[in-house]
């Protein structure tokens, strides 16, 4: 077992000679967050992998995200450093499903929060975020938009636009986000009322309405820059306060729930990252059809807004 100093400096230094780039999610580990290149939410990351011209993207987050890094680039070598990171809410919606879906309401469009696995993504007319579900939503030309499979984002989604917007499937949700609780947030509210409460939309609709700001993961670490608040409760998987305190080391950050953990998420390692770099584990391949049709999707949501990216160091 290598000291923690060792492997960062290893990693470092076989990043530079690999021309590689770390992308990390927010609910990536701390010592994972610190070292990446670039650190944001799914859409921030996707523009990211958009963007290098490094050789080897190592992709710290779920599997459906470094796969969306493939596909933006057919030609890079795209790593995961754990191929078991698999999202439990993507793996509801499988291709044949959306193939049912889109049989059963042919008058319909398809939009697949990008936490769906590549190959249902192939299948879809656009692909989202939770930082602009609205936006690509407004942009289909039907009054009824499939939309699956976080049945929660779908119902925060339709609040927000006057499409009909039918979840697929009925109840897909996130088994992280499921945990937060209005009581207790109630509860906290009271016990910190100084305190500004922010929610994410994969929430359920009482958890988001007790929230004072519903948002992504980068909209709530951009309110958190942008507020004069003290104390903030968040109601997300607990990796994004890392983030947070470091920017606001002013401020107090209060999990809404501190088992909120994506167990999947935590699986990278330095020692995991780091033998990835070095052995080129494990690539992320997709069938070229995948790749070609993912892509169309998932440009679509590309062409809708510009985001900043946010670099660490
Ligand atoms: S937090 Fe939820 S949606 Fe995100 S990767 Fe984990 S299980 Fe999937």
């Amino acid at each position: 077992m290598r000291s923690t100093t060792d492997l960062i400096e290893k990693i470092q230094k076989i990043k530079m000679e690999k021309r590689a780039i770390i992308l990390a999610h927010n609910y990536q580990r701390p010592e994972i967050q610190d070292i990446a290149d670039f650190v944001g939410d799914s859409l921030e990351l996707s523009l990211c992998a958009a963007q290098t011209d490094a050789e080897i993207i190592v992709f710290c987050g779920v599997k459906f995200m470094a796969e969306t890094a493939a596909i933006l680039n057919p030609d890079k070598r795209v790593l995961i450093p754990d191929r078991n990171a698999l999202c439990p809410m993507a793996a509801m919606l499988p291709a044949e499903l959306v193939k049912f879906y889109r049989e059963k309401h042919p008058e319909a469009k398809i939009v697949l929060y990008i936490n769906s696995l590549a190959e249902a993504k192939a299948y879809c007319d656009a692909v989202c975020t939770s930082a602009n579900s609205v936006e690509i939503i407004n942009r289909m030309d039907s009054e009824i938009v499939l939309f699956g499979p976080d049945s929660n984002l779908a119902g925060y989604t339709e609040n927000s636009t006057d499409k009909r917007i039918i979840p697929i499937p009925p109840f897909g949700f996130c088994p992280v986000h499921i945990l937060f609780n209005r009581e207790e947030m109630l509860r906290l509210k009271e016990a910190y009322p100084d305190a500004e409460v922010m929610a994410h939309p994969e929430c359920t609709s009482e958890v988001c309405r007790a929230a004072d700001f519903v948002g992504s993961t980068s909209k709530m670490y951009k309110e958190s820059l942008r507020s004069d608040a003290k104390r903030f409760i968040v109601a997300t998987e607990t990796g994004l306060l890392h983030r947070m305190r470091k920017a606001r080391r002013d401020a107090v950050f209060i999990p809404a729930y501190d088992e909120a953990v994506c167990v999947n998420m935590k699986l990278h390692t330095l020692e995991k990252l780091y033998l990835s770099l070095v052995h080129e584990r494990y690539p992320v391949v997709l069938p070229s059809w995948v790749m070609k049709k993912a892509r169309e999707a998932v440009e679509f949501m590309l062409e809708t807004r510009e985001t900043p990216l946010t670099k660490t160091h």
